[in-house]
């Protein structure tokens, strides 16, 4: 009889671990015996480089779950949701899963719609204020990389978010890969199945509709007021709130500080994008001087060094790494330049890019009142867009110059696509980032022999790796500590950071409301 549910790990080399036919030779299986992989990474640690496979022969049960929906049940009552991204739309999947209706506000539009005011930014330098990186169904998670990743082992279900994903079309592959990602090119279709369950199952979603205000009895949130962004109507909604609006609504944060919800400011890492070709990249992390040859993945990298400022200790670290991506224009209003990254799902353009950023300590006098890291991201962002001549032509450096503390006289080529402005990038980054900056960069070098190079180019800046404020919530119920029935959600509310933590705290969020009105 033939063996059932073995797991066998492998190692092989990259051009045996890319076809079905090596790995089952590997497997010793025979015709009739089936796998599936669990597990798959690449291990480049030393000159030749493998891949590490854990499969599980002939298993006897799907190695992953659907989920079931229910038809929302009115009688049972509605949860409002403010935010359409991961956090959001997370939330409103786990109601559904109990028939408890989700009623979606999200200021943008949807994922088509917001295509084309995405491209306007890069073509015409426009940014729609409603409609962006940040702003639109899926939220910034749609128009992103979508690496699944997560630092975040206790946070709840990672497996769980990798399976929705699964569900509403993401492949298979990410529920192996141990740096599973998506994809620019497949995240929109994806969400757009999230938006039709959520509507075929009886929940609502409301697009250019901009939460402005909570109704209040006392410090107890009965609902939400709702502006129509293309009529200018106000609706009022009643229900409990899940808060799940992102990084950048800082028309939101300031709306609910002014009510009195209970909120901190929050430590912020902030710096630039460094790019590099991506075949140098390739040669550094594989060793081999003609790149990654043609069984193995772009290289990534990820790096994290000690570095001091006024004899304080501030990391320097590598942020959301996009291998044969592109640096995007995320500035969510007019008079801002930011940027940050993303790459489609074959990660085939030539460029690699990644956030490099610094430790920013939120404490100190300066910084209690909630709001002051939203200032002084605002005052960096604006700084940036000065020094771009008032554009998205966002201020760029070679690494070299920067390091040397000269004006770059011609830049490389950039995935960039509205186009750089050569500027000292010390000159428009505070001295607490530069100069952190700029002792980080030098022993990384140390570390990636190839790293530092007339090639690479730094692009500002990066201002939004996380949240400004922290909603204050009880860790339990995840209520507000202030406010009875608002739940301050995801990666705005300064609880997760991330696609994949952000939808798990969505789920928990939905979860502690249908143990409220449910169970
Ligand atoms: C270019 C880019 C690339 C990224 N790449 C990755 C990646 O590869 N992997 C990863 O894990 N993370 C990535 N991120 C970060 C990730 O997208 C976020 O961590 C995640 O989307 C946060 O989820 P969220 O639901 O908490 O908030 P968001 O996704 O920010 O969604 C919040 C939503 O709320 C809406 N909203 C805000 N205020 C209001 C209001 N008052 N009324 C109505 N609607 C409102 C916004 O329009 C937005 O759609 C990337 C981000 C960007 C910008």
């Amino acid at each position: 009889m033939a063996v059932k549910d073995k797991d066998i790990s492998l190692r092989l080399t990259p051009e045996k671990a890319f076809s079905e036919a090596s790995i089952r030779k590997a497997l010793h299986l025979s015709p009739s015996d089936e796998f599936v992989i669990l597990r798959r990474s690449t291990d480049a640690r030393r000159q030749d480089v493998y891949i590490d496979l854990l499969c599980r022969i002939n298993p006897s049960s799907p190695v992953y779950k659907e989920t079931v929906f229910r038809q929302a049940d009115p009688s049972k009552g509605q949860v409002l949701i403010v935010g359409s991204g991961p956090a959001g739309l997370f939330a409103a999947l786990k109601l559904l899963e109990h028939g408890l209706k989700p009623i979606v506000f999200e200021r943008g539009k949807d994922v088509h719609s917001r295509r084309v005011d995405i491209a306007k930014i890069s073509t015409e330098g426009v940014v729609d204020p409603s409609s962006n990186y940040s702003f639109g169904e899926g939220g910034a998670g749609t128009y992103s990389d979508g690496k699944l990743y997560t630092r975040s082992k206790k946070r709840g279900d990672n497996q769980g978010v990798l399976e929705l994903f699964v569900q509403f079309g993401a492949p298979s592959s990410i529920l192996y890969e141990a740096h599973p990602h998506i994809g620019t090119d497949k995240l929109p279709r994806i969400i757009e199945n999230m938006r039709e369950c959520i509507l075929s199952h009886g929940g609502e979603i409301h697009f250019q509709s901009l939460v402005t205000d909570f109704l209040l009895s006392g410090n107890s949130v009965k609902g939400c007021v709702v502006k129509d962004l293309v009529t200018g109507s106000v609706t009022e909604f009643s229900g409990p709130v899940i808060l799940a609006v992102g990084n950048a609504a800082r028309d939101t944060f300031r709306m609910a500080h002014s009510l009195g919800v209970a909120m901190e400011s929050k430590d912020l890492s902030m710096g630039v994008r460094i790019e590099h070709p991506q075949h140098l990249i390739d040669c550094i992390q594989y060793h081999n001087k003609n790149g990654r040859g043609l069984y193995l993945p772009p290289a990534e990298y990820n790096f994290a060094v000690q570095t001091s400022y006024n004899g304080i200790r501030r990391g320097v670290y590598s942020f959301c790494m996009c291998p044969g991506g592109f640096v995007v224009p995320a500035a969510s209003d007019r008079s801002q330049c930011v940027v940050n990254g993303m790459s489609p799902s074959n990660r085939g353009g030539k460029f690699a890019n990644s956030g490099l950023v610094v430790e920013f300590l939120s404490d100190g006098p300066e910084f209690e009142d909630p709001l002051s890291v939203v200032r002084y991201q605002e005052e960096l962002e604006k700084k940036t867009f000065l020094a771009a001549g008032s554009s998205q032509k966002a201020p760029a450096q070679r690494v070299t110059d920067f390091l040397s503390d000269h004006l770059s006289s011609s830049l490389p080529s950039s995935s960039y696509t509205p186009g750089l402005t050569s500027c000292l990038l010390s000159e428009v980054l505070p001295p607490e980032i530069s100069t952190p900056l700029k002792e980080g960069l030098s022993l990384i070098g140390q570390k990636m022999r190839g790293f530092i190079t007339e090639e690479s180019i730094l692009i500002g800046t990066e201002t939004r790796t996380s949240s400004p404020v922290r909603f204050l919530r009880d860790p339990l119920t995840l209520e507000s500590t202030s406010h009875e029935n608002l739940y301050p959600c995801g990666e705005g509310a300064g609880f997760a950071g991330g696609i994949v933590s952000s939808a798990i705290d969505g789920m928990r969020c939905a979860s502690s409301i249908l143990d409220k009105l449910l169970f």
